[in-house]
């Protein structure tokens, strides 16, 4: 039947098909024909729709068949809508009220129907007007320790994490994304990549000769590949998180999979340091941003320090997973070589966040999809030495990785890099 199968959904379609889902013609309220729709996609992959009736509101997340940014020459498969909800699903039981609520979803069409999150804005568009979100360390720290802990082997059994790994490995293509994308084209001459002209033609090219940089993006990429840890949300940047003083939300899981914890973790550093090092773009008047800017330098340390305190609480207390069986941790003595092993864990798992870290900012400034918080300043040399100056910090992030002991030594490379 026409209901089986898919089809973009305009407007007209839309209201129709939202007022035969009781569920949510109860959460709009008054008649469908009162409803209004608008379409506000502002991310590069899919259609968003906003539906407001007379009692509440919606979100409409319908997935197109080819990546929006590039257009129809660029397919993508549509069971990324499913993985997005089964994320979305996954989430919501691990990490309670940290994603928007799932009120339907349709695997044919490939849509998602979710609480429409008011009055939120996206992160990014917060921190470029310097806005300062006092709950974000504390709510990250929990989706990210939560959403990761419990959906790795320390928590789940064997058999419990391979299904999982099964429910996701269906979602290549997104993982393709990330591959080529992130760990492969900035460092080569593809069409598609751009960067800010001329000021940043030498590092570009200086970055697709650099072989030290050629061997530790490759090493990320392999454990992007090749280590399953938990399941990951997979494009944790903050035009993923929508947030409002009081509350944070992560949507958009569409990317997620069975990959490195580190991934999701750097992703938000990334983001943050971003925010940081394009600060004195947005500057308008002498340290008119500088409290702004203490503040994610802070939040920086924090979203580490505190998921690290969150990580090992869930570590002490929910640990029934397959790995490190209790039983050969006996003891005075096995309790505190097993304390010391999770510290060795953290320390190895602070490398990758670093690693990964550092290709999300290069990927932004040298790759395909660029970010508001640099690509919103005007002036291009003024762009251009922010986005240079972040090169620089994450060059030497990945590169020299080990050198970063601390959460404060990336903060204070960052603060040194200005
Ligand atoms: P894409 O996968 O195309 O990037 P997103 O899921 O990031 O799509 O959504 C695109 C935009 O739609 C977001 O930046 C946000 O402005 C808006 N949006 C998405 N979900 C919601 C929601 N539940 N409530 C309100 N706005 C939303
Ligand atoms: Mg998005
Ligand atoms: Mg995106
Ligand atoms: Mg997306």
């Amino acid at each position: 039947s026409r209901h089986g199968e898919y089809r973009v959904l305009h407007e007209a379609d839309l209201r129709d098909y939202l007022a035969a889902l009781p569920e949510v013609a109860a959460r709009l309220g008054g008649a469908p024909a009162s409803w209004s729709i608008s379409e506000v996609g502002d991310g590069n992959l899919n259609l968003v729709f906003i539906v407001k009736g007379a009692a509440g509101g919606v979100a409409v997340k319908q997935a197109l068949p080819y990546v929006r940014l590039v257009g129809e020459s660029w397919p993508l498969p549509l069971s990324r809508s499913h993985y997005e909800y089964l994320a979305l699903t996954h989430q919501a039981r691990l990490a309670p009220g940290l994603v928007p609520d799932v009120l339907h979803h349709n695997e044919a069409l490939a849509l998602v129907v979710m609480e429409l999150l008011e009055p939120h804005i996206i992160m990014r568009k917060g921190l470029v007007a310097g806005t300062t979100y006092p709950r974000f360390v504390d709510d990250i720290t929990t989706f990210l320790a939560r959403t990761l802990f419990l959906s790795s082997d320390l928590a789940v059994t064997a058999a419990e994490k391979k299904e999982g790994i099964a429910a996701f490995a269906g979602n290549h293509a997104l993982c393709k994304i990330t591959e080529d994308l992130i760990f492969t084209d900035p460092y080569r001459i593809v069409e598609q990549n751009r960067w800010t002209q001329p000021w940043l033609d030498a590092i570009a090219a200086a970055f697709r000769e650099d072989l030290d940089l050629h061997v530790a993006i490759s090493r990320l990429k392999l454990k992007f590949l090749n280590a399953p840890e938990a399941l990951i949300h997979g494009d944790l940047h903050t035009g993923s998180i929508m947030v409002t003083e009081s509350q944070t939300k992560v949507i958009d899981p569409e990317f997620a999979f069975y990959g490195p914890m580190g991934f999701d973790i750097g992703a938000v550093i990334a983001n943050l340091l971003m925010a940081y090092l394009a600060s004195s773009g947005h500057k308008r008047s002498p340290g008119d941003r500088r409290a702004f800017e203490a503040w994610v330098l802070e939040t920086v340390e924090g979203a580490w320090t505190d998921f690290v305190r969150k990580f090992l609480e869930l570590w002490r207390t929910e640990a029934k997973g397959d790995a490190y069986p209790v039983t050969l941790f006996g003891g005075e003595a096995g309790a505190a070589r097993l304390e010391a092993e999770r510290q060795v864990y953290m320390a190895r798992l602070f490398q990758d966040t670093v690693g990964f870290s550092a290709a999300k900012i290069i990927r932004r400034i040298l790759g395909l999809a660029h970010n508001i918080d640099f690509e919103l300043i005007e002036d291009p040399k003024r762009r251009a030495i922010c986005e240079a100056r972040s090169l620089r910090l994450a060059r030497a992030m990945m590169v020299d990785a080990a050198s970063f002991r601390t959460i404060g030594a990336v903060t204070k490379a960052a603060r040194d890099a200005r």
